[in-house]
């Protein structure tokens, strides 16, 4: 896949297929677990792929046709659950990565569900609001068939976010006739949304850092440097939360580029000035980086939030970190996690690291369904029990095993969904 560059996205011309990266990964790991062999094969298919080709108005008042999609990977632990994406990366390999990587993330934070995925073939900040509604609710009115509490629950991802999951609650409960708070998370609060689920997977991306640093023996924020790529709903709370706890974040960036300063950047400065230019590019009190040389900046911890295929065999090499938190899903290839592994620098696998999302998108569901709502504390203090206990499970698992935290992790949560697999049963 040829993605065009807009400033330093990233200097290689060459995405890896998200899809090839999720297969290899899972192949990786079946080897190191003695499954059946029909069971392994069962979980490496996507179960349903929906692909739907719809009109949407457009302000000038001409029809243009859009495409989605919405793949189901694994319904055995329960609904499917995963975020809707609106980019123009988005492909049908894209979502089927991006679905198995739930399956496997939701069963290793122990949530009862099965992974899935959306995405629309289309730029959000070319459309206006007007036409972002209309584009919404076409787009859930033909996921209709899908959609319910009980069989496929959507969330925010890339270029979504809670007005879009309003938008999508309405479609849904205008269609039934009553209304359903619990058929999508990460909603607006005043229509059902939890408390904290907006920093969920940045809060979650930092636990799980502290949680790695704590078994380095470091323990002082003031000691440790960060560099964040990506400033959407992951790499900014990540990088707010860090900096609230006294970490120095080194660097930010976006699409467009990012700031570095050695010395650590105001995040809360940083924060108020791209929200008024749309873009922390710029941001006077730092040096200009493109995102390339923003991901080879010396620090100790690097957190790739952006998107999938950024860490390549190309850029591994030269990585000046000790530690990768992944806050994107599949931000490092195969190829650059072996470089990862043979150069020592340690790797918080995606699948564990931006699972707080996921893991607060579950207790939005458990109080709709229950209609009894939970204060942030109660939140935040059940996110880090959730996270902790997948960090130690996967810990465990790697020095069982003698593999990368990758792997480990993914083996952890690829044996639960296969012994869930083989007490229910092949159908019929
Ligand atoms: N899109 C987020 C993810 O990739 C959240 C999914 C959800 O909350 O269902 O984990």
């Amino acid at each position: 896949m040829v993605v065009s560059m807009k400033h330093g996205q990233t200097a290689f011309d060459h995405v890896p297929n998200a899809y090839e990266t999720a297969l290899s990964q899972y192949d990786r790991a079946v080897k190191h677990l003695s499954l059946d062999e029909n069971v392994v094969e069962y979980m490496r298919w996507p179960r349903r792929e929906f692909t739907v080709n719809f009109p949407v108005r457009r302000d000038n008042g001409r029809i243009e046709m859009f495409t989605g999609y919405r793949v189901h990977h694994n319904t055995v632990m329960g609904p499917s659950k995963g975020g809707i994406r609106y980019s123009m990366n988005v492909t049908l390999d894209e979502v089927r990565a991006l679905a198995m990587w739930m399956t496997w993330k939701c069963s290793l934070v122990n949530l009862p569900y099965g992974g899935a995925k959306g995405g629309v073939l289309v730029d959000p900040k070319t459309l206006s609001v007007r036409e972002k509604e209309g584009l919404t609710r076409r787009y859930a009115s033909e996921l209709i068939p899908l959609l319910s509490p009980h069989s496929d629950i959507p969330a925010p991802d890339m270029g979504t976010g809670p007005q879009e999951m309003a938008w999508i609650m309405d479609t849904y409960s205008m269609t039934v006739g009553y209304s359903v708070p619990a058929v999508v998370t990460g909603k607006p609060i005043n229509i059902g949304g939890s408390q904290g689920r907006n920093e969920a997977t940045g809060r979650g991306v930092i636990i799980c850092m502290i949680e790695a640093l704590k078994r380095k023996g470091l323990t002082n924020p003031g000691d440790i440097s960060i560099v964040v790529q990506g400033f959407g709903n992951v790499g900014l709370h990540a990088a707010a939360y860090a900096y609230e706890l006294g970490y120095k974040v080194l660097a930010v960036s976006d699409v467009e580029g990012g700031v570095y300063n050695p010395n650590g950047l105001d995040i809360p400065a940083v924060r108020a000035w791209a929200a008024e230019h749309n873009t922390p590019y710029g941001y006077p009190k730092g040096e200009r980086v493109s995102n390339a040389e923003l991901l080879t900046l010396p620090c100790d911890v690097l957190i790739p939030a952006a998107m999938e295929g950024q860490i390549t065999e190309h850029n591994a090499p030269h990585l000046r970190t000790k530690m990768i938190v992944e806050g994107a899903n599949g931000p490092t290839t195969t190829g650059a996690d072996d470089i990862i592994n043979d150069r020592g620098i340690q790797l918080v696998p995606d699948i564990l690291a931006n699972a707080g999302g996921v893991t607060v998108s579950y207790f939005e569901w458990v109080q709709g369904l229950q209609a009894f709502f939970w204060d942030t504390d109660e939140v935040f203090r059940q996110l880090e029990r959730i996270l902790v206990k997948a960090y130690d499970a996967t810990v465990h698992m790697a020095e069982d095993h003698g593999v990368d935290m990758r792997t480990a992790a993914q083996m952890t949560a690829i044996k639960r969904v296969a012994d869930a697999l083989l007490t229910r049963g092949f159908y019929p």
